[in-house]
């Protein structure tokens, strides 16, 4: 992008480009991680019936604290992790994306460091660029688990204010075992924080945007909220809770970081049609939740037929998801070709992550027979061309 000469853009932004995945028309989009279900009839008419019947309220401000909603967010939290979690713990934002944006600017900054383990997502460390919080991360073993003690160095030697880790990873699937976080955060009682007051130990927050399709028994970094107080538990609607369009992201936290998360956010951040609409949903849990079992077992069933695929005479690697979405391939010598043949066929997939991969998300089941089909129609192309 080339930027305009007349405008004072700062220095350090001159040479970036906007973050964003394609946004094409296509038949099959399986690239941003969305649930591909669209909402319930009924639940889609109680929405427009809340919409109508706050509307005339529209000349006033929404509550700025969104309390009511808190409030059914802690309870679902409750229900869905079986941790006890109360609205004073909970805090809400447009997207787990404002939610981050806030952490940083809350506890980032200039002479701060924020430390995570890559490849991750790729949107933290433009959160870190945008706060002047200085972004390192430690790279994670080859089946992308991450080597603890090596972390736990790295803690130890940065000071880090911010710990960010992913849990299912995105763009890898993998997940996080809470003993190696509870491992981490029992480091950080030790370190103190370079460049904050002598008593701050490191905030460690743990993205766990797609939780929702984890293993029904394999429990959530909520549960290490009652015994460590600089734990921060990002989560959002926008994946398995099928409401990406509506933005609505939330932290689950000490009462005190919520505090501080208030100093840095805008007044009334959240629009009144923002919170009647999260919390019509969170009324209809069970609808929105519907086909969340059926895409992780698709995620199982995706997983199994890559492994047995073969490119240039070996199988495709394929890294072990606990999300709704999959890493594979590892060794694609041209993935930009791969996935540009898939885009003439209807499919969107994501060219992310590590040299050779590719990432694809659970669509519906016709969505994912395309993408069988037109992958293994690709797969033969490309190993014929060079
Ligand atoms: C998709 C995603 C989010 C969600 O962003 P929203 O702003 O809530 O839509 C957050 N973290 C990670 C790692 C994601 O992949």
């Amino acid at each position: 992008m080339s930027i305009s000469q007349f405008l004072p853009l700062r220095n350090d932004l001159l040479h970036e480009e906007p973050y964003g995945a394609p946004q094409l028309d296509v038949t099959a989009c399986l690239n941003v991680n969305e649930n591909p279900y669209s909402l319930d009839e009924d639940v889609a008419k109680d929405i427009a019936q809340e919409i109508l019947a706050i509307a005339p309220t529209l000349n006033r401000y929404p509550d700025r604290d969104h309390t009511a909603l808190r409030e059914d967010l802690a309870k679902y939290l409750r229900e869905e992790s079986g941790v006890e979690v109360e609205y004073e713990n909970v805090w809400a934002a447009n997207g787990s994306n404002e939610i981050m944006l806030q952490l940083f600017q809350a506890f980032g900054g200039p002479g701060r460091i924020a430390l995570s383990a890559d490849p991750t997502y790729s949107m933290y460390p433009e959160y870190a660029r945008d706060t002047f919080t200085q972004w390192k991360t430690v790279e994670r073993n080859s089946d992308f688990s991450i080597n603890i003690e090596k972390f736990i160095a790295a803690v130890e030697e940065e000071k880090p204010s911010l710990i960010v880790l992913t849990s299912p990873n995105n763009p890898t699937g993998t997940l996080l075992d809470n003993a190696d976080i509870a491992r981490i955060l029992q480091a950080t009682q030790n370190v103190e924080v370079a460049g904050s007051i002598q008593s701050a130990h490191p905030l460690v927050v743990i993205d766990e945007a797609y939780a929702e399709f984890r293993d029904p028994q394999v429990p959530s970094a909520l549960e290490l909220l009652e015994h460590y107080p600089n734990i921060a538990i990002s989560r959002t609607m926008s994946k398995a809770f099928a409401f990406a369009g509506v933005r609505l992201g939330y932290l689950a936290a000490h009462p005190d970081v919520i505090q501080c998360m208030q100093i840095v956010r805008l007044p009334y951040h959240l629009s009144a049609l923002t919170q009647a609409a999260a919390r019509v949903a969170l009324r209809h849990t069970k609808e929105q939740l519907a086909q969340v079992a059926h895409l992780r077992q698709l995620r199982e069933d995706t997983q199994e037929w890559l492994s047995q695929q073969t490119y240039k005479g070996h199988t495709l690697h394929v890294a072990p998801s606990q999300s709704n979405f999959v890493l594979f391939g590892g060794d694609f010598d041209n993935r930009d070709r791969i996935f540009s043949l898939l885009v003439e066929r209807g499919v969107l997939i994501r060219v992310v992550g590590p040299q050779g991969w590719l990432r694809v998300c659970m669509g519906t089941d016709e969505e994912m027979a395309l993408f069988r089909k037109s992958l293994l129609e690709v797969l033969r192309i490309v190993e014929n061309e060079n």
